[in-house]
């Protein structure tokens, strides 16, 4: 049912230290998302790199994404292979999530998985739109991250897809870790009768 589809958030080491949490719960929670599971932890580098590459191809992937951003802005890209620009971004990714504490989160509710990547925002905040956490929040840049040779920092995570969805929520929590439960305000979106409103 996509009234129940669920997405993986996690709160990065620098959205942590910025004291963005509640913000950033904020603006899911007001859409009408409901939080089922939540911890706060510090991921250690397999962690991290077991999640990047529950996609098989997702290495190839984030390095042709860089590689066009560059094309783009018109700069040149740091190599032509997205395998080698994917496995920098890998590497550097394992530094700066374990870093310091993250919060890791499984929000639920109709297309959770659009919704929250539509309120988060695009990967880079230098482009990302405005309204957005990544645009609102931060203002790093593909360019200023490969210059420093370190991972982008854009303050969340967000499931790309179902699929990746479905794959990320099992990495990082156990069923018995996720809480099944109505929150009063779901009759008013889900409900096809909206009666028993009025007295
Ligand atoms: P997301 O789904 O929007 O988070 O983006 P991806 O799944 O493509 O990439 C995962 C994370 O890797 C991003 O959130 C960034 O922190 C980082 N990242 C992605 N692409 C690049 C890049 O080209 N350069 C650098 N330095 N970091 C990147
Ligand atoms: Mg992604």
């Amino acid at each position: 049912m996509i009234s129940k589809q669920r997405t993986l958030v996690i709160i990065k080491p620098d959205g942590v230290q910025r004291s963005l949490i509640g913000e950033i719960i904020k603006r899911y929670e007001r859409v009408g998302l409901k939080l089922i599971g939540i911890k706060m932890m510090v991921p250690e580098k397999k962690q991290v790199k077991g999640h990047y590459t529950l996609n098989p191809s997702w290495v190839r992937n984030v390095g042709e994404k860089a590689i066009e951003s560059y094309k783009k802005k018109g700069e040149k890209p740091p190599s032509e292979n997205p395998e080698e620009v994917g496995e920098k971004v890998l590497e550097n990714l394992q530094g700066y999530m374990t870093s310091g504490p993250v919060i890791v989160m499984v929000w639920q509710g109709a297309h959770a998985v659009e919704v929250i990547r539509k309120i988060t925002g695009g990967t880079e905040p230098r482009s990302s739109d405005v309204g957005t956490v990544r645009g609102d929040f931060v203002l790093d840049s593909y360019s200023m991250a490969d210059t420093d040779n370190r991972a982008i920092r854009n303050i969340i995570h967000a499931s790309g897809s179902d699929d990746e969805a479905e794959k990320e929520i099992e990495h990082w929590f156990t069923e018995g870790e996720l809480t099944n439960y109505r929150l009063v305000q779901e009759q008013i979106m889900y409900d096809v009768n909206l009666d028993g409103i009025l007295e």
